[in-house]
């Protein structure tokens, strides 16, 4: 596998370019203003009404209505969230498209499944920061950078590679490191990565952990200690270190425990629940699934987030967490 560092950039390839940021959240302030300070011209779109606009302006970036920013850009890079993206290219980006233009996303959702179909004398290019756009801000800051993906789905200059390469060495990747994927590996691997293992695997993981112990009649913040709070300090030594350099520094009990009783909890009910997690995910199954919940104003949605709201593990953790005064910095 070929990584991209910042020799293998080059930002003149954006010189005399504008680049336009739509939406101003977490990705679109990060990149807007890592792109306007490596030289780049940056214009931010954002709708009359929006709350950012006031945040971008004060930061010293130009914002423009949604359609002015498209209509003067070479290169747009659309971040809003992604179940809003095909509205907003319907109505304020598509008009603007003229051939030479590079579409640019940070994740492949609409491209891959069919929501955004850009006409073909368009480039159309992702560049993914692999973490949160606050990261990516901070990151850059500090002289050093978040490591990302690049994809090419058109390519009809010719040059969507070099621009993508550029596009990521503006807002710092380069200094971390860029891979070459395609629209399909980045959607479905970060469907999948979310769903089975980093958002909803976990949350789950730990849910079931908390809900054995206290209905066993144990006290619940015991539990949340023992199955929430210390699953971060677990997580910075795999991170650091690997599954063996976690395994290194705990105690030989809790080693034998992991590595014998482990495979018992996560065994192959769990990992053919994760295969057909990765069916739905590769058939569209799952795309066409939050399209529509999308389309019917998110009822399976809002009543998710309202039941985890009202999880005792919620209940207990708002409470423990107010008395520890070394999270709040
Ligand atoms: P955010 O939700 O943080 O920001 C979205 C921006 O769009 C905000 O400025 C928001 O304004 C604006 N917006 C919201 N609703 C609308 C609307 N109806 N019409 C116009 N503008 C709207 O998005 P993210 O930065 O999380 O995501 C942007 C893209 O980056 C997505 O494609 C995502 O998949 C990708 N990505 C995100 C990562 C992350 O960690 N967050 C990591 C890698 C990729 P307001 O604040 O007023 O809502
Ligand atoms: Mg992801």
């Amino acid at each position: 596998m070929k990584l991209y560092y910042d020799k293998d950039a080059d930002l003149d390839v954006l010189k005399g370019k504008t680049v336009a940021i739509i939406g101003y959240g977490s990705q679109g302030h990060a990149h807007a203003l890592n792109l306007s300070e490596s030289g780049i011209d940056v214009v931010v779109g954002l709708n009359a009404g929006n709350p950012d606009r006031q945040k971008a302006e004060a930061a010293g970036l130009t914002v423009l209505m949604n359609d002015a920013a498209a209509k003067k850009a070479d290169i747009i890079m659309i971040l809003v969230p992604d179940q809003i993206q095909p509205v907003v290219y319907e109505k304020d980006i598509l008009p603007h498209l003229r051939a030479g233009v590079v579409l640019a996303f940070a994740h492949g959702f609409n491209i891959h499944y069919n929501q955004i179909v850009p006409p073909a004398d368009i480039d159309v290019i992702m560049v993914a920061p692999k973490g949160p756009g606050h990261l990516v801000r901070r990151q850059y800051q500090a002289g050093s950078g978040v490591p990302s993906l690049i994809a090419i789905h058109q390519n009809p200059s010719g040059r969507a590679k070099e621009i993508a390469l550029a596009y990521a060495k503006g807002i710092g990747a380069t200094r971390a490191g860029v891979i070459e994927t395609t629209y399909r590996e980045e959607t479905e691997t970060d469907l999948f990565g979310e769903q089975a293992v980093l958002c909803g695997g976990i949350t789950e993981l730990i849910r079931a952990g908390f809900n054995t112990l206290v209905e066993a009649g144990y006290q619940p913040e015991m539990a949340y200690f023992e199955c929430l709070h210390e699953v971060k300090l677990i997580v910075d030594l795999i991170y650091e270190g690997g599954l063996g350099g976690m395994y290194y520094s705990v105690s030989d009990t809790a080693e034998y425990g992991g590595l014998v009783k482990g495979p018992v909890v996560i065994g192959d009910e769990v990992k053919n629940a994760m295969k057909k997690l990765l069916h739905d995910i590769q058939n569209g199954t799952f795309a066409t699934e939050w399209i529509l919940e999308n389309r019917a104003n998110g009822p399976t949605f809002n009543a998710y987030r309202r039941l985890l709201r009202e999880d005792k593990i919620e209940k207990i953790g708002a409470e423990l967490r107010s008395m520890m005064s070394w999270l709040k910095k």
